[in-house]
């Protein structure tokens, strides 16, 4: 499916590559810093020597990543894989230090201190407390819940740390190497809220690193909501105090309203339900139930209009279960739809030097990518007008959020070169002084 070219007799052609990967930088000011004219990016050698530290690293990233995948990070519960990080990333030489959210920020200062570019991986699952996330290994393939999503993101971050101060590469740009919290479900993407409120007057690019491939860019952040409808009664015993309007049964009905709404395919517009709860026992009429509903659409408008449509459902199915109960003496339904969460939308220019880097860098390692809308950690940014994007990085995988989530990391080096190329498209590579 990837095309794998040998790294070797592209030099050529790849150090051309490098000059035009400068280009697009250096006709975009005030937003990209200056290359030097007479030492464009290409002659520097310590460039190549980032590029050629990973293939034979490559085990050692695949352990890492192994590793760091054990520890469990459910949401709100990062802390240990932070803290695991944190080392890491201190042992590889730059200055780490964990912020009040809990984000992991490792430091790499740059020539022009002052303009700043984060590289990030999510370091939480989707996965419960006392979920099984030993990793079973069988040659270059790895078995676990959250290898892929984010496993490879943080070894990836870790393996570009590595080679970018193995190299002792000097760079414009400050590079912020983080391993954010929040990203999943009702983490709400705080993390990189947090973080981007606390660079935002210096912050230039955002890459975000999620899971493994090489295929898309998501450079569309799509817009989401994620709500929580709650129905509560008296509550009571299945014979005795049958009759009484039942919370399961209302919101039962007001589900099957809500999912009969009528969504449109352009703009793309989707709902889930994705968990439901309530009642004690088999023989009590409950005295709560809840559901929780994602919902996702290319347009704002659109979900504005699924968010009502949920609330006038849920008020219906209230509405028909007192209706219908036998006996209303016994007490009434109170019902509320809440907001558990808002990613908002945005989308990186066409014209970017952020995509122009990206795209150089899969020019050179000889790869296709294709666009994608998609919700990431890059909505945040994104909807700030500040230039982001979302990669996989390399290798493949698959199952995400499931349990048998597995990574394969057999061509992870092309995924690693093209995020590397394109970190270094972005920051710009410093001018060394001559001896
Ligand atoms: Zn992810």
């Amino acid at each position: 499916m990837k095309r794998k070219l040998p790294w070797k007799p592209t030099v050529k052609r790849a150090l051309v590559c490098v000059i035009l990967l400068a280009m697009p930088v250096r006709s975009a000011p005030p937003h990209a810093p200056r290359q030097s004219q007479s030492s464009p990016l290409s002659d520097n050698p310590r460039v190549r020597a980032a590029l050629d530290w990973f293939t034979p690293n490559i085990s050692w990233i695949n352990d890492q990543q192994a590793r760091l995948t054990e520890i469990p990070a459910p949401p709100f519960q990062e802390a240990p894989r932070a803290a695991a990080l944190k080392e890491l990333l201190a042992e590889a030489g730059l200055s780490v230090q964990i912020d009040k959210a809990g984000n992991v920020i490792g430091e790499l200062g740059g020539v022009n201190g002052k303009e700043i570019v984060i590289v990030s991986a999510h370091l939480d699952t989707v996965f419960p407390a006392g979920t099984e996330v030993k990793v079973h290994r069988e040659g270059s393939r790895m078995t676990a819940p959250g290898i892929s999503d984010n496993g490879t993101g943080v070894a990836a971050l870790l393996a570009l740390a590595r080679a970018v101060r193995f190299a002792r590469l000097k760079l414009q740009r400050t590079i912020l190497f983080v391993g954010d919290v929040g990203e999943e479900g009702e983490g709400n993407l705080r993390g990189m809220r947090a973080l981007v409120d606390t660079y935002r007057s210096n912050l230039k690019a955002v890459i975000v690193l999620d899971g493994s491939s090489t295929d898309h860019v998501t450079t569309k952040a799509l817009a989401s909501r994620r709500l929580e409808a709650s129905i509560t009664g008296p509550g009571g015993h299945s014979w005795s105090d049958f009759g009484m309007p039942n919370p399961i049964n209302a919101l039962v009905r007001g589900s099957v309203r809500f999912i009969s709404t009528k969504v449109p395919a352009s703009p793309r517009t989707t709902f889930n339900i994705g968990q439901i709860e309530g009642g004690t026992s088999v023989n009590s009429i409950p005295h709560e139930a809840r559901l929780k509903v994602d919902i996702r659409s290319e347009s704002e408008d659109e979900l504005t209009r699924l968010e009502s449509a949920l609330r006038e459902c849920i008020a219906a199915g209230v509405r028909d279960e007192t209706d219908s109960a036998r006996d209303r003496s016994k007490g009434k339904l109170e019902w509320k739809v809440e907001l558990l969460g808002s990613r908002p939308g945005g989308e990186l220019a066409s014209d970017s030097p952020l995509l122009a880097a990206l795209r150089a860098a899969d020019e050179l390692v000889g790869n296709v990518s294709r666009i994608e809308r998609s919700s990431t950690d890059a909505n945040i940014p994104l909807s700030m007008g500040i230039d982001a994007l979302s990669i996989g990085a390399g290798g493949n995988g698959g199952g995400a959020h499931s349990l048998q989530e597995w990574y394969d990391s057999a061509g992870r080096e092309a995924g690693l070169k093209r995020t590397l190329l394109t970190v270094l498209g972005i920051s710009g590579v410093a001018e060394e002084k001559p001896r």
